[in-house]
């Protein structure tokens, strides 16, 4: 997080100073990004200056992306499901590459570089379609670099800073899902503006709260963005940009930019949505959240276990939100693909496997959803369970 001399907190945007956090989590841990937890609390802040919403970073950012941080790195196939359509599943990266080429015209011979790129999955699709172009790749971790030798030679990567070679270089640079992580963004940005050619695009991906509220108490992504921060810091970095999609990618902004080609300066106008009111009632629904999970809790009586049902990012929530973890036994999930496996060091298990003396059922789904999924679950009909929801 950026703090000044006086310990102030600043935008990662604009750099103005930041009021207190609209939200703070409870005890000392957090959740990241791969519902893992880590130490240290979440603290999410609104600037009124220029709508950034931004978190708490993590107490060792960089040390944790270099060692800690690897997604999806067992194989080059990994993949997650964004959609079933049809009974057939679509794959994010495929997801991804479509929108890509659907948006960015990628010039023959196109020299690429794909930002903050880990194993850079969506460009070794493109490459399956497009032989011609040339791609380069950068991330700040260097775990990736058996897959990025596959696909090019050994001076077309970076780790850690860019290459001096690489100045107004690039026809396209791309960045899938990792601005959100980066706390300087004006540096970042302007470290692509000055690799890319006059006239080159620059095409970027992040998670957009609004559509994805989960993404406020993820601990690891320091950067919130709205559309108003999105403007400020493309106008702020001399990128004009093209199109900010807000639903071309579930749950994300698909932001396509261009260097200008002569020095013109070009921002957009704000829109007039009242962002913030939006941004305090996420803050309030996590909130509220919280309070049922100290409640339940101080409720249960000491020494009686309960469960925690699903195991996904909101029974993650539940089961790092706790003070006693301890007196959770396990995790309850329907997937058959995560029964058998443990979170936190307790068994995750199918609902038949409930152990008796459980009396009490932390309910780890998005809320939307909770009321009817227990409704439909028949397999402890007759126990008497007391279910804790996370909201009415
Ligand atoms: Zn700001």
């Amino acid at each position: 997080m950026n703090r000044t001399a006086s310990n102030r907190v600043s935008c990662n945007v604009c750099h103005a100073d930041l009021q207190e956090p609209l939200f703070r989590s409870r005890g000392t841990r957090s959740v990241t990004s791969l519902a893992r937890l880590v130490d240290g609390k979440t603290e999410v802040y609104l600037c009124r200056a220029c709508g950034h919403v931004q978190s708490g970073a993590l107490g060792d950012l960089d040390a944790y992306y270099a060692s800690d941080y690897r997604i999806l790195i067992d194989s080059d196939e990994e993949d997650q499901v964004y959609e079933v359509i049809e009974g057939k599943p679509v794959f994010r990266f495929d997801h991804q590459l479509d929108t890509l080429v659907g948006k960015v015209d990628i010039p023959a011979g196109a020299l690429l570089l794909d930002h903050g790129c880990a194993k850079s999955a969506t460009v070794r699709k493109l490459l399956e379609r497009r032989k011609d172009v040339r791609p380069h790749f950068f991330d700040v971790s260097g775990d990736y670099v058996r897959f990025w030798e596959k696909m090019a030679p050994s001076d077309a990567w970076a780790v850690s800073t860019i290459r001096p070679e690489w100045h107004e270089f690039f026809d396209v640079i791309t960045s899938f899902f990792s601005l959100e992580h980066v706390e300087d963004v004006a540096g970042v940005l302007a470290e692509i503006r000055s690799a890319l050619k006059p006239g080159g695009t620059f095409y970027m991906i992040v998670p957009n709260l609004l559509t994805n509220i989960a993404d406020f108490v993820v601990v690891d992504h320091v950067n919130h963005f709205t559309e108003r921060s999105l403007e400020r810091a493309f106008a702020d970095a001399n990128l004009s940009v093209t199109e900010i999609d807000t639903r071309a990618h579930r749950g994300a902004f698909v932001v396509t930019a261009r260097r200008p080609v002569a020095e013109e300066r070009s921002a957009r106008a704000a829109d007039d949505v009242d962002l913030e009111v939006e941004i305090h009632r996420i803050a309030e629904f996590w909130s509220e959240i919280l309070k049922r999970i100290i409640n339940a809790e101080a409720a249960v009586a000491t020494g009686s276990r309960s469960a925690i049902y699903g195991a996904g990012f909101y029974g993650t929530y539940i089961g790092a939100s706790l003070l006693h973890p301890d007196r959770v036994c396990c995790y309850v999930d329907q997937n058959p693909f995560l029964q058998g496996k443990s979170l936190f060091g307790k068994p995750i298990i199918a609902p038949d496997r409930l152990p008796d003396d459980v009396k009490h059922v932390y309910v780890g789904l998005n809320p939307a959803i909770a009321r009817r999924t227990m409704g439909a679950l028949t397999a402890w009909n007759d126990r008497g369970l007391r279910y804790t929801f996370l909201s009415e």
